[in-house]
Order: C-alpha cells, then sequence, then structure tokens
C-alpha cells in the first residue's frame, strides 16, 4: 500500500513528526511515515532575502519519491518564500506528489507573543492537510472554514478547520478513487 512520507527540512525545534504523522494518516485514511532523513536545506537560501526558496526544495524532495511513495510532505521550521510573495507558509505540486510547509510563521513568538505547543501543532495541521490537498488537485476554497481556504494570516488559519468542507472531501475523494 502506498504511504504518506513525511521528511524534516532542516533541523526542527518543538516540532515531532511522529505526532503529525499519526493525525495525517487518521486525516487521508493511509499509512504515514516519517524518513529518517533530514534534507540541508542552505541550497535554497537567498542571501539578501534570509530566506528559503520553497520551489526549490520541492524539487529536491522529488529524489525521495519512490513507488510506494503516495505524497511526500517536507516540514520546516525555516522561512520560505517564492520570488513574487514575501513569504509562504508552504508550497505544493499540483496533483502531486511533493509538498512543503513551514511552521516558522506559525509560532507565536513570531509575533511577539508567549508560545502555545497546542496552537502550533493545530495550525501546523492544518497548512499540512492544506498543502495536500494541493497534491491532490485541490485549488482554493471559498468556504473559510475549509482547510483549502487561501490563508494568508495566521489569524486566518485558526479561523479555518482542519477538514475538507464537503465539496472538497468529494473531490479528494475522487482524486484517491481514481490513483
Ligand atoms: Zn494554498
Ligand atoms: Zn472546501
Amino acid at each position: 500500500m502506498k504511504r504518506l512520507q513525511l521528511i524534516s527540512i532542516g533541523e526542527l525545534d518543538g516540532i515531532v513528526l511522529e505526532g503529525l504523522a499519526v493525525e495525517l494518516a487518521n486525516h487521508f485514511a493511509i499509512p504515514c511515515e516519517v524518513l529518517p532523513h533530514t534534507i540541508d536545506p542552505s541550497f535554497a537560501f537567498h542571501g539578501e532575502r534570509r530566506q528559503y526558496h520553497s520551489s526549490k526544495i520541492l524539487a529536491e524532495l522529488g529524489q525521495f519519491v519512490r513507488p510506494h511513495t503516495w505524497r511526500i510532505l517536507g516540514v520546516t521550521g525555516t522561512d520560505l518564500y517564492i520570488p513574487i510573495l514575501t513569504f509562504v507558509f508552504g508550497e505544493a505540486q499540483m496533483g502531486g506528489p511533493g509538498s512543503v510547509v513551514s511552521y516558522y510563521r506559525l509560532r507565536q513568538e513570531f509575533y511577539g507573543l508567549p508560545g502555545d505547543g497546542d496552537l502550533l501543532r493545530e495550525r501546523l495541521l492544518k497548512e499540512a492537510v492544506h498543502e495536500l490537498g494541493h497534491t491532490l488537485d485541490l485549488t482554493h476554497c471559498d468556504d473559510y472554514r475549509c482547510a483549502m481556504s487561501a490563508s494568508h494570516s495566521v489569524e486566518l488559519i485558526d479561523l479555518k478547520e482542519n477538514a475538507f468542507c464537503s465539496n472538497c472531501a468529494e473531490r479528494v475523494l475522487s482524486m484517491t478513487q481514481m490513483e
């Protein structure tokens, strides 16, 4: 059976991939494994922006794709960007297989607030589900509660749920049945 693979991009600080793997396995009803590798993201670093180019990291994930890979999700604590945007919470290949998500701006500390581990894990799960939704060909959803709504701030992430609305869930189901 195909598996969802999680891989760390750089050292993770206070994030346990095994915990995320359990939640994502339940969410997508597919086995999930944490790869025993860490990708050093320094090749994607932009010296002036002091950020990491997420598209380059996505391309790098390709070398870990195996026949049993359903999707691969990179998790990083570095600040990600694509050239046209100030930052991104994550990026994914539409239709799969690669996706990456950053918790850099999901931490309360980033906004000068006291840390909140539960809130951080919940935000990370929502963004992971969101990026994996893109790998399942989902585009952004107008329902602000849906995991596929386009959230450009943590306030909007907090408003949405870690689940797909019924429309998006239906599309995921038809996509996974085709595979
Ligand atoms: Zn998106
Ligand atoms: Zn939706």
